[in-house]
């Protein structure tokens, strides 16, 4: 039986880069693809098992010890896989072979929706939001495993993750490497699965999450919490939580960037005569003067009362926009009393003026829009 050294070309103090390299050589003269002669086919199958043994520096120790001495015997080897002779052709790096995957995994993105009013908006709000998501197995701490028992190598793969397979193909005999199915490519079984989890290392459990929402957050925006997500796979590492704002509709105000709007209603004649007057704002009472012959229309912008902005920064404003109410309803005496007036102020009649698309209009078509 010819000497894996031999086969390769290399002395037995070859490094496992000088191994690399004459495996290389070779089977870029020898692959089936190149040369197709029964010849070098079998010696193709020589070295590509030479370089399995001496790449793997257990087989190979017990190489050197004597053991493995038939050119295709079973073991953790095997002979070559397709990934090898892929990365004798074009050089690919690292380690030879699949590795077995991990159970850990990185856990789901949970998504919970909050309402807020537009209060909240002003200042911001604190909630105990209900997540309801996977959360790391108290009994098992995530090691899918009963306490005091541990994963065991599978017997199938020998811990590879892998198994090889030869496929009949247009190139000859190509030997793929395909997950383990007894052990789905973890390269270990779990005798004794954790009975709380059922091996998986997470249960499904509802939990508080105390959120701080920003002033300024409107509707549609998500605000994520990295790592509040769910917990991964055998206790991998958390998902983000997303919290997706909704803010109702106010019955008096309405939001324009970090301003707020409403509209003020005044009689006849406080409009006329002028007025002092205290509105509940969304943060609490402000007093308003309204000056004598206040224009429907006007608007009077109390500064610093509106939104805080999402980004920090100056308060936004209060707008209130005038609306004079004219009296739909008068009895005899009040009627004579307007005509008097009017005779009296020599109030012109109806004219037409310049026309302007006053700011109150656009705030009340605002509101109509929604
Ligand atoms: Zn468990
Ligand atoms: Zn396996």
């Amino acid at each position: 039986m010819a000497d894996h050294y031999e086969v390769l070309g290399v002395s037995r103090e070859a490094t496992p880069d000088e191994i690399k390299k004459a495996y290389r050589r070779l089977a870029r003269e020898l692959h089936p693809d190149v040369n197709p002669g029964e010849d070098a086919s079998e010696r193709f199958k020589l070295v590509t098992h030479a370089y399995d043994v001496l790449s793997d520096p257990e087989q190979r120790q017990r190489y050197d010890l004597g053991g493995d001495g038939s050119p295709f015997g079973g073991g953790a080897g095997g002979f070559g896989g397709f990934g090898d002779v892929f990365e004798a052709f074009f050089g690919g790096g690292g380690s030879r072979g699949g590795r077995p995957r991990s159970r850990r995994e990185r856990g789901q993105d949970a998504l919970v929706r909050v309402t807020l009013d537009l209060g909240d908006v002003v200042f911001g709000a604190h909630r105990d939001v209900e997540v309801d998501t996977a959360v790391l197995c108290e009994t098992c701490q995530g090691s899918c495993c009963q306490p005091g028992t541990q994963p065991v190598t599978c017997d199938i793969c020998h811990g590879s993750g892998n198994v090889q397979r030869t496929v009949r193909s247009l190139l000859g005999n190509v030997v793929t490497s395909q997950p383990c199915t007894t052990c789905q490519g973890y390269g270990t079984t779990i005798p004794y699965p954790c009975g709380t989890c059922a091996g998986q290392g997470r249960v499904r459990a509802r939990r508080t999450v105390s959120v701080d929402i920003p002033a300024g957050v409107e509707t549609g925006l998500r605000l994520q919490l990295p790592g509040s997500g769910e917990v991964g796979p055998a206790g991998g590492p958390n998902g983000d939580l997303y919290l997706e704002v909704t803010v109702t509709p106010h019955e008096v105000f309405s939001r324009d960037g970090d301003d707020v709007l409403a509209t003020l209603e005044v009689s006849m004649p406080d409009a006329i005569l002028g007025t002092e007057t205290t509105i509940e704002a969304l943060d609490g009472p402000v007093d308003l003067e309204i000056r004598p012959g206040v224009q429907a229309g006007d608007v009077l912008t109390i500064k610093g009362r509106g939104i805080t902005p999402l980004r920090g920064g100056q308060r936004g404003d209060l707008r209130v926009g005038v609306h004079v109410v004219t009296p739909t309803r008068l009895d005899a005496k009040q009627r004579a009393l307007i005509e008097d007036f009017a005779k009296k102020t020599k109030a012109p009649a109806p004219r037409l003026a310049e026309f302007h698309q006053g700011l109150f209009s656009k705030l009340r078509d605002r509101f109509r829009n929604g």
